[in-house]
């Protein structure tokens, strides 16, 4: 009305044209043909003399209003064509940045419960539908439920009918489907290229057909990348599996070639003195005598140290290791430590360093004897008779550092990495007392079940080795 004045009639219907073209961006094309006759209506009658009645009085104006008409027609339709154009490339950017943030999340995941988890529930969500995902049991011969969402554990005799049937033949079943359609649920393999990983059962509480093509397509994408992942998290299991039991079987000989010679050269030795005091123990003076009782109980300690260590090992592994953790003061274990080496050690001079104003630490007092003996053993094993072996405390921050260094030949850095596995001795062509290989195995068992951590290196300032026992200091522990 207020354009009216200035602007000719005819030109007035650019107006009612913007109104028909906003209401096509806006809205799509049944309200903006809507807009068309409203537009047309209200400027006949507003505008088109006679005003306010319907009738054209010049024909020129009736032209005038048929080709508005025509041109508005054509924009709407044009205009909510572009629209819906835009609005499903939206949707298919949403779509396709799902499936890549889906796919992301695949490849994080390592467990198989996760996997089907995450697998279900996208695609519940994406394709508001039920899902179930069906997998091969131990044996391989049928197929159970194995997750889904909302999470379901049991399928009626109809529906476990169909996911069988879609199993055996690698197609789909039940619900929909050629086969079976009696079933609650559509059943759909999961496929891979090297073959069918499981079955996908889908439904939903509407009645009718289950998916749009579009929803078939995203499905297929769906189920395609949850197919590749159960297969990855298959095969990574059955690799772990091979290498537990390639290891099992490289320690079981190591095991046994241990066991064998350790066993056997203490053994040999306490027979050869029993059978010899035995036999000759008249005839041998006291001095003699002594010498092979002595043999026999250090030979029988050497059989007891190997046997506990096996023990320990043992239990750590199996994993019922009992720490029976109180707080404990440095000074008093290592001494105990030292007494129960003082046999090992009694050809070395041994060196005690340790502050006064040591923390407290938390530990469990047997097994952290236990770790600091077989770094004292190993120093009067692998340093020769005569050096000195040092004990060490110091306070870092958070935690104290135990250190035990020795005037040995130290250990070459390849080895250096491997000195803490099961029995890795090693092998030097010199006479030394022979061992397990468990000693240090054991320590690094120990000391990471109370919480700490042991490395070995070798001396900076001389030659020899320093195994440093690192436990966190506890909280609330006197300064
Ligand atoms: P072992 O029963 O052979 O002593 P360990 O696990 O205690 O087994 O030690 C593994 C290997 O680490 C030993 O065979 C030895 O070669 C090396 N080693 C351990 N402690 C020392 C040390 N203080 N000095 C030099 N080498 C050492």
């Amino acid at each position: 009305m207020a354009l009216k004045q200035s602007l000719a009639i005819s030109s007035l219907s650019l107006v009612f044209l913007t109104a028909v073209l906003a209401s096509a961006v806006r809205f799509g094309l049944f309200p903006s043909l809507f807009a068309c006759i409203v537009s047309v209506l209200a400027y006949n009658f507003f505008f088109i003399p006679p005003v306010y009645t319907f009738t054209i009085a010049d024909p020129e104006n009736v032209v005038t209003l048929f080709f508005f008409l025509v041109v508005a027609v054509i924009t709407s339709n044009l205009t909510a064509r572009m629209r819906s154009q835009a609005i499903t490339a939206q949707l298919r950017a949403k779509t396709t940045a799902e499936l890549y943030a889906f796919s992301r999340k695949l490849a994080g995941i390592i467990g198989l419960d996760d996997l089907l988890w995450a697998t279900s529930y996208q695609i519940a969500s994406m394709l508001r539908l039920r899902v179930v995902v069906l997998l091969p049991d131990e044996n391989g011969d049928s197929i159970v439920v194995r997750g889904g969402y909302p999470p379901e554990d049991a399928l009626d005799d109809a529906d476990l009918a169909a996911a069988r049937w879609s199993w055996d033949r690698n197609r789909p079943a039940g619900r929909g489907a050629d086969t079976l359609p009696g079933a609650k649920r559509l059943f759909l393999p999961l496929r891979t290229g090297r073959g069918t990983v499981g079955v996908l059962g889908i439904d939903r509480d509407a009645p009718g057909p289950l998916l749009t093509p579009d929803e078939q397509r995203l499905l297929d994408a769906l189920a395609d990348q949850a197919a590749v992942a159960i297969e990855r998290v298959k095969l990574v299991a059955d690799v772990d599996e091979a290498r537990v039991l390639a290891e099992t079987e490289r320690l079981r000989s190591a095991l046994l070639t241990s066991i064998s010679h350790d066993l056997r050269t203490p053994l040999a030795a306490i027979l050869g003195a029993a059978t010899s005091l035995r036999t000759y123990g008249e005839l041998y003076d006291q001095s003699v005598r002594e010498e092979l009782i002595s043999t026999v109980q250090d030979e029988a300690e050497r059989l007891n140290r190997f046997v506990t260590n096996l023990l320990d090992m043992t239990k750590l592994e199996a994993g019922v290791l009992e720490l029976k953790s109180a707080m404990i003061d440095l000074g008093e274990i290592v001494g105990t430590a030292l007494e129960r080496a003082r046999k090992v050690l009694q050809r070395h001079s041994v060196v005690v360093d340790l502050p006064s104003d040591l923390p407290m630490v938390r530990v469990d007092f047997v097994l952290f004897e236990q770790v600091l003996f077989n770094l004292l053993d190993n120093a009067a094993k692998y340093a020769p008779p005569g050096t000195s072996v040092a004990v060490r405390a110091r306070r870092r921050d958070g935690s104290v550092a135990i250190e035990i260094l020795d005037e040995g030949g130290g250990i070459a850095p390849e080895h250096l990495p491997h000195i803490f596995e099961k029995f890795y001795r090693i092998r030097r062509a010199d006479r030394q007392r022979a061992g397990t290989g468990l000693g240090l195995a054991i320590c690094r068992g120990f000391v990471e079940a109370m919480g700490g951590n042991v490395e070995a290196a070798n001396r900076s300032d001389r030659s020899g080795a320093v195994f440093t026992v690192t436990l966190p200091i506890p909280p609330g522990a006197p300064p």
